[in-house]
């Protein structure tokens, strides 16, 4: 980045002041001069015009220097602007504190051109330098927000099935073993629904693998439709089979919830005239609960589950059955 040119505020009620040091920096035409002759102007002036560095008399009849620069301090748009106070004392209990209020530097009126210059220069290239990591350190700020928020949509879209848009198996079982340790945590109980679609086989044979598809869409959304509550998770456990899993007591009961879900994907009215058990897409549910202690293991529940959903099969399909574990 090119340097930034100085640009100085001279804040002075007197015009002879104003001319000096105009004509001080004539051998430096680089350095643009601005002039302000009323104190009561000085931090609109500052602000309007954005100055690499504030030459500010410390003895005003308005608001004194010093007030000024508390002043300018206080403005988020100039707060760091350095400020460098001419006086025409030389007492050392002044100078003290006018870089106790935090000047940043004091000049006697008037120094050599030359080192005015000087001060000029490397206050404001002090000032710019800062301005110009300011900048990079927001720019490297944003970029990693923006990762952040790309690894974040990253991490959402490999927690969700591609089919279905409901969550994958690799989301639930990690939200599996999450809840199984806060229920052991809790003594709170922990349901599992094996969810699978009856006679499927014979669905996709029928009227397509594209037709299959759509069907698993609806199903599943049905399926996530009807669990309202923030813990509750549905997930597309493989195939055509779903898995839910609801930590806590339900109000309603989880057979109750089971129930509702089954009636759910029937309510579809998804016509299939290839299924013994009925003239639409229907689904069997195996349901197992349990209060997680250190002797189970979540897999236990899971196949608790899964026995439950076997007997619904083979009990006639389109129902659920709880399995007491
Ligand atoms: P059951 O009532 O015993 O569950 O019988 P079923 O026919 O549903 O069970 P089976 O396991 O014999 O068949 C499941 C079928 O699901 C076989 C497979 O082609 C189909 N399937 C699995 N995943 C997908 C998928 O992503 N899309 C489609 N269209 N079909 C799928
Ligand atoms: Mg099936
Ligand atoms: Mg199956």
């Amino acid at each position: 980045m090119a340097e930034l040119r100085p640009i100085v505020l001279l804040v002075d009620e007197q015009k002879l002041v104003h001319s000096l040091v105009a004509s001080m920096l004539i051998k430096a035409p680089d350095i643009e001069l601005h002039h302000c002759y009323e104190s009561d102007k000085a931090v609109a002036m500052a602000e309007h015009i954005g100055p690499t560095v504030i030459l500010q008399d410390l003895q005003m009849a308005g608001i004194s220097g010093m007030e000024l620069l508390q002043e300018y301090r206080s403005r988020t748009a100039i707060a760091e602007v350095p400020v460098l106070m001419l006086s025409a004392t030389t007492a050392p209990e002044v100078k003290a504190e006018a870089f106790a209020r935090g000047a940043d530097d004091y000049l006697e009126k008037m120094p050599h051109p030359i080192e005015m210059i000087a001060r000029i220069r490397h206050h404001s290239r002090a000032y710019t330098d800062h301005l110009e990591r300011a900048a990079a350190l927001q720019a490297l700020e944003n970029e990693r927000q923006k990762l952040a928020e790309a690894n974040l949509a990253l991490e959402l879209l490999s927690s969700l099935d591609g089919l279905t848009g409901i969550a994958n198996r690799r989301y639930f079982d990690t939200a599996f073993e999450r809840e199984w340790q806060r229920a052991m945590r809790e003594t709170e109980p922990i349901s599992l629904f094996m969810i699978d679609v009856d006679y499927f086989k014979s669905y996709n044979d029928n009227y397509g693998h594209q037709a299959g598809d759509e069907c698993l869409q609806r199903v599943a959304n049905a399926l996530a439709e009807v669990l309202q509550r923030p813990a509750d998770i549905v997930a597309r456990y493989g195939g055509e089979e779903f898995i839910a899993l609801l930590p806590g007591t339900h109000s309603r009961g989880v057979l109750q919830v089971a129930e509702v879900m089954r009636k759910a994907v029937m309510a579809l009215q998804l016509p299939h005239a290839h299924s013994p058990v009925a003239a639409v897409v229907t689904v069997s549910i195996g349901l197992a609960t349990v209060l997680p202690m250190l002797k189970h293991e979540p897999t236990e529940l899971i196949a608790a589950a899964d026995q439950a959903l076997y007997a619904a099969k083979r009990d006639g399909r389109n129902r659920v059955i709880s399995n007491g574990f």
